[in-house]
């Protein structure tokens, strides 16, 4: 079996032809995680008997004659914070080493009821916090494409995992841009759906509000398909949307014809010189495939990095107050008195990353700087998808790049907690408007590092932004 070239497809076609059963590509596909995965530590924990018993299940519908789900039998990588029952959730934190969850995540549930079989657990930065993986407790996850560099983050677990073959789609979440970071750095698909498409029951709270589970693969098809199957209403989770939900793939027509596109001028000028001529080179793609370009402004990106970084740690304090060591795993030993325990079970527990978050959210969040930062960045993040409705009273999607520069050296900057906030400039204003985004690979640097190109639509539109991304990809692929 060619894992790194299987797709959704391909996988029924083997199904359903006899080619092999579900059982005989699923021990197949954990022989080569644990021949691929010490190559870049993508996967943090294999669950092979879950595994085999979800494949057993789809054997034994098609022995039966039984139709089989949408995506039986397809081996499947979940980002570390999506809880997975009976099977350890570390989210990449010290904290959790041990957590074993009561209860599935939504996502896994429809996942698994569509016939997926989920292999294992993917590395990520902890908590979701970061853009390069370094910020996890069980080491660094190397990109695929070139291993003495970052795989992006914080699902850089799952994207190794997709571009590496060993899983043919994955789930990421993402809250300033971990699913389309991530995929960019390692020449996948990344989609981030529309906040409250895909149920957030079960993904590990980092900042409530911005958060979002996505799928990511191969194919732009592949992520459709997956949204298709875990996007829709769930009572569990107040916020997700009671919209229905299309089929995207259905709607992979290459229609693209006279779609306007807007190009965000703010978004062009710090590129790197071969990002840009990659994303302008895509640009030329979309114009020959018949879409009208036109250049539009985003004002507001400027103060997008302060508010994302007022925001998502103000959330991320108080979502992470949690973890106090009564409740869950991880208890310091060396503690005389119930504050001393709190004390050094945070201290001892949580990373460097995340008490700078818990600090600043605290901060930002208190009673004489509330107004000042809290509420200020509030307004900023309403001007941002102000900008964002206006852009799209004029233009159906807005493409663009998904990072300044491609995937940069593992250490290059850890020490400069700045430089790395820097790096989302472009990924979390889709988040902050809560619109639906992704990447799709837009080709390689001379050196062979793989960069995407950013694709904005309207709210719950993933429809257009699908189409769009799928000609371009079938295009380039031609
Ligand atoms: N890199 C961003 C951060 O560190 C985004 C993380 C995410 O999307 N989960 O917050």
């Amino acid at each position: 079996m060619d894992f790194p070239s299987l797709t959704i497809e391909r996988v029924r076609k083997g199904l359903l032809g006899r080619e092999f059963s579900a059982r005989e590509l699923t021990a197949e596909a954990l022989r080569f995680v644990e021949v691929e995965n010490p190559k870049t530590n993508a996967y943090l924990r294999l669950a092979p008997e879950r595994a085999l018993a979800a494949a057993a299940h789809v054997d034994e519908q098609i022995a039966r004659g039984e139709e089989i789900g949408p995506l039986a039998g397809v081996p499947v990588a979940v980002k570390d914070v999506i809880l997975t029952k009976g099977v350890i959730t570390t989210c990449g934190s010290k904290l959790l080493e041990r957590y074993v969850p009561p209860y599935d995540a939504t996502a896994v549930v429809r996942l698994e009821r569509a016939g997926a079989v989920v292999l294992g657990k993917t590395n990520c930065d902890e908590f979701a916090m970061g853009s390069s993986n370094e910020n996890s407790a069980f080491g660094p996850v190397r990109n695929p494409a070139a291993p003495d560099r970052v795989p992006g983050g914080s699902s850089g677990g799952s994207a190794a995992a997709v571009a590496q073959g060993t899983a043919v789609v994955a789930l990421g979440s993402d809250t300033g841009g971990s699913i389309r970071q991530p995929a960019s750095f390692c020449g996948v698909v990344g989609v981030t759906p529309t906040y409250g498409r895909v149920s957030r029951y079960g993904l590990t709270a980092f900042a409530s509000s911005l958060d979002h589970v996505g799928p990511l693969g191969r194919t732009v098809r592949d992520t459709a398909r997956v949204l298709g199957v875990i996007a829709g209403r769930d009572p569990a989770d107040s916020t997700s949307a009671d919209a229905p939900v299309p089929d995207y793939t259905t709607e992979l027509d290459g229609q693209v014809k006279g779609l306007k596109l807007g190009l965000p001028r703010e978004y062009l000028k710090d590129l790197t010189s071969e990002s840009g001529d990659l994303i302008a080179r895509g640009v030329e793609v979309l114009k020959k495939l018949g879409c009208q370009v036109r250049e539009i402004s985003l004002p507001s990106t400027d103060s997008a990095v302060a508010c994302y970084y007022v925001l998502a740690t103000a959330e991320a304090s108080s979502n992470l107050a949690r973890y106090d060591g009564v409740r869950y795993t991880f208890r310091s030993a060396s503690s005389d008195t119930l504050s001393d325990m709190y004390r050094n079970t945070r201290g001892e527990g949580f990373g460097a990353e995340c008490k700078r978050r818990i600090m600043l959210g605290t901060y930002v969040l208190s009673a004489g700087y509330y107004d000042a930062y809290y509420l200020k960045a509030q307004k900023v993040r309403a001007l941002i998808a102000r900008d964002f409705a206006k852009s799209f009273q004029q233009v159906d999607a807005i493409v663009a790049p998904v990072s300044p520069y491609p995937a940069f050296k593992l250490g290059e900057k850890v020490n400069d907690p700045l430089a790395m906030y820097l790096s989302d400039i472009y990924t979390i204003t889709g988040d902050l408007a809560g619109i639906p985004c992704m990447s799709v690979p837009c080709g390689k640097t001379a050196g062979g590092l793989p960069v995407g190109m950013q694709i904005l639509t309207r709210h719950f539109d993933e429809t257009t932004m699908f189409r769009l991304a799928d000609a371009f990809e079938n295009s380039e692929a031609a």
